[in-house]
């Protein structure tokens, strides 16, 4: 386990791993070849952020053959996806607005890559080295914008629309994880990675034939059945196999 996440102390941001609940803190690049403090951080107001600050965040959908199911689509013969806005972050314990609450707004736990070096037009066999490591997100989705409308920009990119971290695991086998959902302590959804259609590499590896990636840059790489309506003071947990938890409450 090698989890690297950001943080603030008063006007302080920084990058540290984490070992044991103890914050060390990184020294460098933390996609160069940093080093870390010997001595942790004290905890005492330090605040967990979003742990990279993406140029652009994509979402692929449709990418889980049981969700295409219950979503009544075909699957896609090719990645299906599109930008969310990066304004639409927010980290672990902070909180989901649902814009318009006749509408209905989903839930949706999603492995995501982040990737850690510029890349374009990569293999999908040499993909992994372009990617920096992996966390959990959710995509949440105002419905009934996305079935009315064919793009899918404008009901996913809200505010406070995509929870991501806690933390970036760098050192994981992406592709044979357990992903669940949990609403109020009840599990939603249940799957593993190991069911993607389009697996990690093959998506950066499309994704980068039509646009350079940057370091930071999230791939949020679809989600499993079991989508289902969040309400106010709803308690969303995202649980990945060797990934620390993402926890968010509804407003
Ligand atoms: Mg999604």
């Amino acid at each position: 386990m090698a989890a690297i996440g950001r943080f603030q102390k008063g006007d302080d941001i920084f990058h540290a791993k984490i070992v044991d609940g103890e914050l060390y803190r990184l020294q460098g690049d933390v996609f160069g070849s940093p080093s870390y403090d010997k001595k942790p951080v004290s905890l005492k107001g330090v605040k967990t952020l979003v742990p990279v600050t993406p140029s652009k965040i994509i979402a692929v959908g449709l990418n889980y053959a049981d969700h295409a199911r219950e979503s009544g689509k075909p699957l896609p013969k090719e990645p299906l996806f599109w930008l969310k806005a990066t304004t639409s972050l927010i980290p672990d314990g902070a909180k989901i607005e649902v814009p318009f609450p006749t509408h209905r707004t989903d839930f949706e736990a999603e492995l995501a890559i982040v990737i850690g070096r510029r890349v374009r037009n990569v293999t999908p066999a040499a993909a992994a080295r372009y990617i920096f490591g992996y966390t959990a997100a959710q995509d949440i989705s105002d419905r009934t914008i996305q079935n009315s409308e064919s793009q899918w920009a404008r009901c996913k990119s809200f505010d406070t629309f995509t929870p991501v971290g806690p933390y970036v695991e760098t050192k994981i086998d992406p592709h044979d994880l357990t992903i669940q959902l949990f609403q109020n302590g009840q599990l939603r959804q249940n799957s593993n990675t190991s069911q993607l259609i389009f697996n990690c590499f093959a998506l950066v590896s499309f994704i980068s034939i039509n646009m350079t990636l940057l370091p930071g840059d999230l791939i949020l790489t679809g989600t499993p059945s079991g989508v289902g309506h969040i309400e106010s003071g709803d308690r969303l947990e995202v649980r990945i196999q060797g990934l620390a938890p993402l926890v968010n409450t509804v407003k």
